[in-house]
């Protein structure tokens, strides 16, 4: 039996980064940039007013008081969108509202809340009285200041977020290359299943991990196609797995354990190339890995939680690398373990859990040796693979080392997290 780390390297130093491809501008969000965006504008395009207010010549100011105010004549009235033709000359103001340009002659803006409008000042030939002096740039927004012309913005191997998406708007890039999505074949086997809209009849249950699978495909950010159910022959199976060279990656649910028809491992054996397929680990050892057709091949077992945490710690990272992600690892936190543990020395485990703050400790106090960790963690209901409630309340999973067979409350034990993506501090 392979460890997790040597299983774990021996898939992905088999894992390739998937070629570029263009896509629009929103489609980009969350995937990687596969080359640098550089600006041929600068934004803002021109000097503009951070506020609305009044275009002066800040000299024109000096001594402003509520009590002694300058009153200037105001020479034209400013929208955003309009570049104005007036030159403000001494004793004069523009009237002028946020983003619009600033006008020739103006060196500042006094936001209106310093003014009182005399005679009609919000337009052209009123006047307005000043109340406190301007700085020149006061409330100026110099072009280039957010973006110069030429500057790199955004840098290839990036990942995509809601403000790169608006930096690429203000720049124009409609669409943009990114690194593409795997494309993802997943196949149940299994005599006993039927779709999740049939009753089961006697000893049968619902397909459930096409769409567990598929759900953790689209999270980790891949494009499932579920490809239905292999029956438990050498026949059905093979028609089905011969298709993975139509998809990026092909996941199997069921058929590679000892049982007398588990016919997975022997398919691939015939139609691909099998490289290992037993791990030390629980939930879920017969994970079973290799390509057909040099496509990526992972065939998890098929108990729901085994399926889900095998998903977890080969097939997603797979899917990130493919995506062109640098990190792809979850967080990992330490934590105090709530209760006492057994397992099987000769494997590690990977138990359902929920990782929660303990009250009072600190991050920070976390170096100090003396001081417990910020987090404890506690089963999420019981540990049975065939269960998927567990799984559905876990936020982690307790990583339990190979070695122990007993591992007591109060250990302290590594937690994956499962509600943070990979990258998170
Ligand atoms: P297997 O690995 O094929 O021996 O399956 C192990 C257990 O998982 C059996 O109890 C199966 O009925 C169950 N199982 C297999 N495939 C699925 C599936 N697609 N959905 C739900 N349960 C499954
Ligand atoms: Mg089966």
């Amino acid at each position: 039996m392979l460890s997790v780390e040597e299983a774990r390297a021996s898939v992905m130093d088999r894992i390739e980064r998937l070629e570029p491809y263009r896509v629009d501008l929103l489609d980009s969000l969350g995937c990687v940039l596969a080359a640098d965006i550089v600006s041929d504008i600068a934004v803002s395009p021109f000097d503009n007013s951070a506020m609305d207010g009044y275009a002066v010549r800040a000299a024109d100011t000096s001594g402003a008081t509520d009590a002694a105010p300058v009153v200037l004549r105001v020479v034209d009235h400013i929208a955003a969108g309009r570049v104005s033709s007036v030159l403000v000359g001494e004793g004069e103001a523009a009237r002028i509202m946020t983003g619009a340009p600033v006008p020739a002659g103006a060196d500042s803006i006094v936001m209106v809340e310093h003014t009182v409008s005399l005679d009609n000042a919000g337009s052209t030939g009123g006047t307005v009285a000043i109340g406190c002096p301007a700085v020149a740039g006061d409330h100026v927004r110099l072009a280039g200041e957010d973006v110069r012309v030429g500057e790199t913005v955004l840098r290839a191997g990036e990942v995509v977020n809601a403000a790169s998406v608006g930096l690429m708007a203000a720049l124009g890039c409609a669409q943009v290359d990114v690194y593409r999505r795997p494309r993802v074949a997943i196949v149940s086997t299994g005599d006993e299943l039927v779709g999740i809209t049939d009753a089961p009849g006697p000893g049968q249950i619902r397909n459930s991990n096409s769409y567990s699978l598929a759900a953790q495909v689209l999270a980790a950010g891949g494009e499932p196609h579920m490809l239905g159910v292999a029956r438990d022959n050498e026949a059905d199976t093979r028609a089905l797995l011969s298709r993975a060279p139509e998809f990026d990656i092909m996941v199997t649910t069921g058929g590679v354990s000892m049982g007398d028809f588990d016919v997975v491992k022997d398919v691939l054996e015939q139609i691909g190339v099998l490289d290992f397929w037993k791990v030390a680990m629980r939930p879920g050892a017969p994970q079973t890995y290799g390509t057909v057709g040099g496509t990526p091949f992972f065939g998890l077992p098929g108990n729901p939680t085994s399926t889900m945490v095998g998903f977890e710690l080969f097939v997603r990272p797979a899917i990130r690398k493919m995506r062109g992600f640098g990190e792809l690892d979850r967080p990992r936190v330490s934590a105090r373990l709530a209760e006492d543990v057994k397992k099987k020395s000769d494997r590690r485990y990977f138990l359902r859990g929920v990782i929660s703050r303990v009250a009072g400790v600190a991050d920070a106090d976390v170096d100090a040796p003396s001081v417990a960790p910020a987090y404890e963690a506690r089963l999420s209901g019981r540990q049975s693979s065939a269960m998927l409630t567990a799984m559905h309340r876990a936020n982690c999973l307790i990583s339990l080392p190979e070695g122990l067979s007993e591992v007591a409350a109060g250990t302290i034990v590594t937690c994956i997290r499962l509600d943070e993506e990979e990258g998170t501090p």
